[in-house]
């Protein structure tokens, strides 16, 4: 059988090695570092956190929580580390990060299947299988390379994204549903619309201008390559009062049926979810400071009361268009032995970009073994990560972390935020476990032999 290559020792490449190599198969983990640095890590520790030391909650009934939990039953090694490294932080899941990337670097390294070779990879072999994990800070030579591989336009090095927010905390005594030109005779349309009238509309403009931004780092702003038409909303409106009323806020063919006229300007929000339980405001990528970011997003009618999931943000992240290029098992549509893994795949996150790279790592086992690929169900955290970074819309696609409104509805109605969470979580970890009984994995299926 031929040796893999796993390129990028960060979480998703070292969890991917563990995974092959604890299925017999054999690994070369390349990573650059310390030859060559990214700008943000420090060490040239395998499974280096490059910023907060927290995998987030690790209660069940959160939504990274319920991952690590599920990510324990599928032998992760990472999450193992990261519990024998864990300091306390309350019902976070933070670790002491020197020894986490100790303990994963010495797993690697012990390993009798894996090598690991110091080296940048610059292009992607054509001649062994692999998994390519190089992460949102890809080095640019093998970045260039993959753009070649899936088309430069699915390939993107900059990352603007809009704030979500949850659909039960829209107002919609205030909001309405419709399309453009549909004149408010269609209340099934597929927008959120939050009217705003001349005054309300150019006190939100003032707001954004003198809004404080967040710095980017110097790692960030070489050679940005920006999406078209993601330039951030404070940006607009800093070149001119009405700039924003002409682009993402421009109201024609909007009709506002609670007062039946037409709003001076109006924010739109569209599903993040085949449930509808997220709505992204739609052309509203931003980086205002979060805390401040919050406020003058509840400056617009409609979402006065909104939670948000996701903040907007700029920062450079090398990810693909992953609906366009991969199954949800993290092999790439257009050949079958190279996999993709880890935060170039789209998932945000230290849990989902482990979990990612434990799939990618299981599933080329598999191809190489003639076995079944093997994802979770869709009701599992892990399973639904996958399959929405692979199945959602292509055109606006942005990165996805875990979170409880991608999970399909509960068969039953329950009431309660706090209870509904606890369902989802029980039903994902009891459909976990039927997975892996029903999977075609004796590693899976054996007893924890995960040292
Ligand atoms: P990484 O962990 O970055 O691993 C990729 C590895 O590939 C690196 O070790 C890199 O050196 C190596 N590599 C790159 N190119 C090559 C090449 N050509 N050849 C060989 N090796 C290569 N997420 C959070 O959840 N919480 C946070 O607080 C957080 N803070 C962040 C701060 C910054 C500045 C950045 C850039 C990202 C942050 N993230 C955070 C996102 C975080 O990077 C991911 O969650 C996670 O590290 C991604 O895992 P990964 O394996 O995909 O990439």
């Amino acid at each position: 059988m031929s040796i893999v290559t796993v390129i990028g020792g960060g979480l998703a490449g070292s969890e991917a090695a563990w995974q092959l190599a604890q299925r017999g198969i054999s690994v070369k983990l390349y990573e650059m570092r310390p030859q060559k640095s990214t700008g943000a890590h420090v060490s040239d520790r395998l499974a280096e956190l490059v910023c907060s030391n927290s995998l987030g909650s690790k209660l069940p009934d959160r939504a990274t929580g319920l991952l690590q939990h599920e990510m324990k039953l599928l032998k992760s090694l990472l999450i193992d580390c990261a519990e024998r490294s864990s300091v306390a932080a309350g019902g976070a899941l933070a670790v002491d990060r020197e020894l986490f990337s100790t303990l994963v670097t010495d797993a690697l390294t012990q390993h009798p299947n894996i090598e690991i070779i110091r080296e940048e990879v610059t292009k992607i072999p054509e001649d062994v299988p692999v998994i390519v994990a190089t992460g949102p800070l890809t080095s640019p030579t093998l970045a260039k390379e993959i753009g070649i591989l899936t088309g430069e336009e699915y390939l993107y090095f900059y990352d603007a994204i809009s704030p979500i927010v949850t659909a039960e905390s829209i107002d919609m005594s205030i909001a309405f549903l419709g399309n453009r030109y549909d004149r408010g005779e269609d209340d099934e349309g597929d927008y959120i619309n939050c009217p705003m009238d001349k005054e309300q509309y150019l006190r939100f403009v003032e707001a954004l201008k003198t809004a404080e931004r967040i710095e980017l780092r110097d790692f960030e702003r070489e050679d940005p390559h920006f999406f078209e038409g993601c330039v951030p909303i404070e940006q607009l409106a800093s070149r001119g009062d009405e700039t924003l009323a002409y682009g993402p806020m421009r109201p024609v063919g909007i009709w506002n049926p609670h007062t039946n006229q037409r709003p001076y300007a109006v924010v739109q929000l569209r599903k993040d979810n085949l449930a509808g339980s997220l709505y992204n405001i739609v052309g509203f990528q931003t980086n205002i400071r979060w805390g401040q970011q919050a406020e003058i997003l509840r400056m617009i009618s409609g979402l006065e009361n909104a939670s948000f999931v996701r903040m907007g943000q700029m920062h450079r992240n090398t990810f693909m268009n992953a609906p366009t290029l991969l199954y949800p098992t993290m092999q790439f549509r257009k050949r079958d032995d190279l996999y993709f893994a880890g935060q170039i795949t789209g998932i945000e996150g230290y849990a989902g970009n482990i979990g990612t790279g434990l799939l990618a790592g299981l599933n080329l086992a598999h191809h190489l073994m003639n076995k079944q690929s093997w994802v979770p169900s869709e009701t599992t955290m892990l399973g639904a990560l996958c399959h929405y970074v692979t199945e959602t819309d292509p055109e606006d696609f942005q990165p996805m972390k875990a979170n409880f409104g991608i999970l399909p509805e509960l068969e039953k109605k329950v009431r309660g935020k706090g209870e509904r969470k606890k369902a989802y979580a029980a039903r994902a970890l009891e459909d976990m476990k039927a997975d892996i009984l029903e999977s075609d994995d004796t590693y899976l299926t054996s007893e924890m032999t995960n040292s």
